[in-house]
């Protein structure tokens, strides 16, 4: 069975992934900009190991879609295992931050949605987790306050703090272990603010989390 790894700066030896947990409408900004209704409760979702590739690698846009979109996301590299954990549990069990993206296909995604069928085919597929290597977790000193920023052909898109998440990273970890074990080597991605848009074949990205790092990539084309 194919192991798919992640880097953790500092650690000799690339670490194994398990699963990725993904959190839906996490930013109020972000759930007014696609006019979805603001959720009672975290909304999760998941990603395998094979939607995972270096953060810099062009990215590439599968067939079935005609429109795809960013969404820029701090990512958490899960070190401890965590099950119904309480939210003070939650930062000693992080590792590591990395800069991620949750490349989403809208098309696909709006036509799951109208036949009430899942996303996976929309967020799960090859090479939908761009992710750069982890910063150890020390390195960040208050991960709920760190700016997120992204351009697309130089165009601002998303510039947010991670303050304005609505379930901050403590509790919506701790929620997410409710339902799955979090073990050593999953990853958790903490939702997109606003700012989403299109990715076109031959656009050039930067993205940057404080604290995190400063990334260039493309779409292929
Ligand atoms: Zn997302």
């Amino acid at each position: 069975m194919a192991v798919h790894t992640v880097q953790l700066i500092g650690r000799p030896e690339p670490v194994p992934v398990g699963k990725i947990v993904c959190m839906g409408r996490n930013y109020v900004a972000h759930i007014a900009e696609l006019n979805n209704p603001r959720p009672d409760r975290p909304m999760f979702f998941l990603k395998p190991g094979t939607a995972l590739r270096p953060l810099e690698d062009p990215i590439v846009i599968p067939p079935y879609s005609k429109k795809a979109r960013h969404e820029l996301e701090l990512a958490a590299l899960i070190g401890k295992t965590l099950k119904d954990a309480a939210e003070d549990e939650v930062y000693p069990a992080i590792d590591g931050y990395a800069v991620s993206l949750d490349v989403t296909l809208q098309d696909v995604q709006d036509g799951v949605k109208e036949r009430r069928h899942p996303w996976e085919i929309a967020k799960a597929f090859d090479g939908s987790c761009p992710i750069s290597p982890f910063v150890p977790a020390s390195q960040v000193p208050d991960p709920q306050d760190v700016m997120m920023k992204m351009l697309v052909n130089g165009e601002r898109r998303h510039h947010d703090s991670t303050k304005l998440m609505i379930w901050k990273i403590p509790e919506l970890i701790a929620d997410a272990s409710r339902y799955f074990t979090l073990e050593p080597g999953d990853i958790v991605l903490t939702g997109t603010p606003a700012g989403v848009g299109p990715l076109e074949p031959g656009d050039a990205l930067e993205m940057e989390i404080e604290h995190v790092g400063k990334y260039t990539s493309s779409v292929a084309r």
